[in-house]
């Protein structure tokens, strides 16, 4: 696109931040409309106001509000007034979900030394909310089976499949022990999983202090990083098979759904978890015998890190209370005009494990600070093409459980209406981060582009693009300075977009500023007020640039006259994809042939220090050809569309005209539709986008054409050519739909 290239050739000449003027293009609107639509986002962008958000995160983070306390009803009954305040049609939508909560939790040392876990955050003076004990949640891991477990000690690294094959080379088991494992390297609910799989009977989860403790910055008080005593609350749902309430997948949980019972929810762990601090880890951990851990295994503690089995034994008990707790979903709309049936959603979590003032207020008051400005517009005559959603969802932190409850009980309707989605969740300084639907790539480098960041006064795609080149690997930096547009990365899990791209293939974007402000606080009692406005973006300068990023992307999606989707940035990222899929397949045979021919000669047998002894790993089946041809094949046919319609699109556009726009854009919003396949993935059908889906093994990170890489990963060769031909077969349909677009435009 013009627009974009002639914003580069500006930045490029180093001036700052100037704003787009209307004769330059803007994607998805006619020449005739692209000053009334930049005049819109003047008088927008001049709205957010970093005062009235300070003020709403005082408020809504000024007491601990999780699922099913008195907090987290108050604020969203707040949100709902805000809304209606600022003129939109608004209501809460509640839902009845399982939350487990803690009523019993034990974790001691019992030999050969004994040690009894705290299991307690401490108030901090300095620190006004921190000493809400009577509200906060005790430190847990939600959706842990009740557990009362005795067993040897083992240390994991952090829990993930290749660190059991080390532990079983050295010769030690879990069977039967109770697993320590760090956060991080996996989503923290991947590790009682596989610890399960391998015979634990029980889990810890630590931070350990080089992660985000004192070895990465000053502890909090003093500085933002996690003290001794601090623990990271979390869900360890089995979010990979489905998120949202484990009672009822794939339906909405509203009072008369039929409901599993408990114990045959798939989603809850099968052994007991608890989170602990790293205080409350070293005993245990130097109490460890066998042998030394892995260089890259150790920590930040001052101990000896040792593997076990044992000579520590543990004891670990955990009980909660399994009622259901009800959910606040806010749901907001501002109705649109001659559009009103294609629908445009933005939203952000309102609950926290405690008070939540990063996680998720600050994404939160940008939204509402977008809503104040558009009721602002809307009393001053404005109105959208299309309707405008906004929603304050409950339950994200237990898994995801208001956003899927919502989509699933509006599924048919969202599949007909949704034309995308829009997410934020936590926000800081530094650099405007992106991530979601290809589709849409284009559109929201044309976002960034006319977003200033606050601290360069250049654009805050300027910003990002300048960081790529500096920082970037090779292939980043090429990309950064020759492409076009920025890479967006693809969409894994770990927050509300989840069910709008994963379950019904609706076009999703996930926006937040970050990487300038390090943290220990998350999902502990002190993320709060006084952390975000001592360590974090204290003068919510990138709250108001997050708010008009999202904001801009919104107006933009309600107006377009034909919808800013575009494919040729989509068939060369899946292309990206494929090529990976194939080195990924030569480089795991290649390991495998390797690895197989290191055991026929005996080089383990020979190495092996008889103080530490290893044994070699498992034979592996050699890795079989593959055929990639049908992806090849269905990549062709999608980039000649994509190439066919972006010239249809250029044409249609440049003429301000398109004979049937409205059957365009209804098309245009199947589009992502098209990538998903009604059977889902393989053990996990609630998955159905052919595409991105979170890993089974790693839980938040994304796997891309997740059918075929996990196949190759976990080395199910016998899956693999079945799946390359369903990925193939919805990319065939996309190809399709995108060239059946192209024609209707009066493409050739
Ligand atoms: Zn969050």
């Amino acid at each position: 696109m013009r627009a974009l290239l002639s914003s580069l050739l500006i930045s490029a000449t180093g001036l700052a931040f100037t704003p787009s003027s209307a004769d330059t293009p803007l994607r998805g609107f006619f020449p005739q409309s692209i000053q009334a639509q930049r005049d819109l986002e003047t008088r927008f962008k001049s709205m957010p106001d970093p005062a009235h958000m300070r003020d709403a995160m005082q408020r809504l983070s000024a007491r601990p509000h999780h699922v099913g306390s008195a907090y987290d009803k108050d604020n969203a009954e707040w949100i709902l007034a805000q809304f209606k305040s600022y003129g939109w049609d608004a209501h809460i939508e509640n839902f009845d979900v399982l939350f487990p909560t803690p009523i019993e939790r034990v974790v001691e040392l019992v030999a050969p030394t004994t040690y009894k876990a705290k299991l307690q955050e401490t108030p901090l003076p300095a620190d006004p909310t921190s000493n809400q004990q009577a509200e906060q949640l005790p430190s847990y891991n939600a959706y842990s089976v009740d557990g009362d477990v005795t067993g040897p000690l083992v240390f994991v690294n952090y829990g993930i499949p290749a660190d059991y094959e080390e532990l079983a080379q050295r010769g030690i088991s879990v069977k039967g022990a109770i697993v320590i494992a760090k956060y991080g390297g996996s989503w923290r609910g991947i590790k009682p999983k596989v610890a399960a799989e391998h015979g634990a009977i029980g889990c810890l989860i630590y931070s350990d202090p080089r992660d985000d403790g004192y070895s990465a910055g000053d502890v909090f008080p003093a500085g933002p990083m996690r003290p001794p005593q601090g623990v990271q609350r979390g869900s360890v749902a089995d979010m990979p098979v489905y998120p949202g309430d484990p009672l009822t997948p794939g339906v909405g949980a509203t009072k008369d759904a039929k409901r599993l019972p408990i114990a045959q929810a798939p989603t809850i762990t099968k052994i007991p978890v608890l989170p602990i601090s790293y205080g409350d880890a070293q005993p245990l951990l130097a109490a460890l015998g066998g042998p030394l851990a892995p260089g890259s295994w150790r920590g930040g503690l001052p101990i000896t890190y040792r593997l076990g089995a044992g000579p520590a034994r543990v004891h670990l008990k955990v009980k909660s209370d399994w009622s259901l707790k009800t959910l606040y979903d806010v749901i907001a709309r501002l109705p649109g005009t001659t559009e009103a049936d294609q629908w445009i959603i933005r939203g952000n979590h309102h609950d926290a494990w405690v008070n939540g003032a990063q996680d998720p207020i600050s994404g939160l008051v940008a939204e509402l600070e977008e809503a104040r400005a558009f009721g602002n517009l809307y009393k001053q005559g404005w109105r959208p093409k299309r309707t405008i959603i906004y929603a304050a969802w409950d339950g994200e932190e237990p898994g995801l459980l208001g956003s899927t409850e919502w989509v699933e009980t509006h599924a048919d309707e969202l599949r007909a209406h949704a034309v995308a989605y829009l997410n934020s969740d936590t926000n800081s300084r530094g650099y405007l981060g992106v991530e979601g639907s290809h589709s849409l790539e284009k559109f929201v480098n044309g976002v960034a582009m006319d977003v200033e960041d606050p601290e360069s006064g250049v654009s805050s795609w300027k910003r990002l693009q300048a960081s790529r080149i500096l920082n970037g690997s090779p292939d980043a930096r090429r990309d950064a300075r020759e492409r076009e547009d920025l890479r967006i990365g693809a969409l894994g899990s770990g927050s509300d977009y989840s069910s709008f791209i994963d379950h019904l293939g609706v076009a999703s974007l996930n926006f937040g500023y970050g990487g300038e402000d390090d943290g220990g606080i998350y999902h502990s009692i002190y993320d709060d007020f006084y952390w975000f406005t001592h360590f974090s973006d204290s003068s919510f300068v990138y709250e108001r640039a997050l708010a008009q990023a999202a904001g801009i992307a919104v107006l933009r999606l309600a107006n377009a006259d034909l919808l800013p989707f575009g494919f040729t940035n989509l068939a060369e990222t899946i292309q990206t994809y494929v090529k990976d899929l194939q080195s990924l397949r030569d480089r795991r045979a290649e390991q495998i042939t390797e690895r197989n021919r290191q055991i026929d000669e005996g080089l383990f047998k020979f190495t092996s220090d008889p103080r530490d002894p290893v044994t070699a790993p498992q034979r592996e089946q050699p890795a079989p050809q593959l055929n990639f041809a049908p992806l090849l094949n269905a990549l062709d046919s999608l980039t000649h569309a994509a190439t066919r319609y972006e010239k249809a699109y250029g044409r249609s556009v440049s003429e301000g005209r398109v004979a049937n726009a409205k059957a365009v854009n209804d098309r245009l919003i199947q589009a992502e539709r098209a990538l998903t396949s009604t059977e889902g993935l393989k053990n996990r059908s609630w998955y159905v986008h052919m595409l991105y889906a979170p890993g089974f093994y790693t839980g938040y990170g994304v796997k891309t054409i997740p059918g075929v890489r996990e196949a190759i990963e976990q080395g199910q060769w016998q899956d693999a050519d079945r799946e390359i031909a369903r990925a193939a077969a919805a990319i065939e349909r996309e190809a399709t739909l995108v060239s059946n677009l192209a024609s209707a435009l009066g493409g050739g």
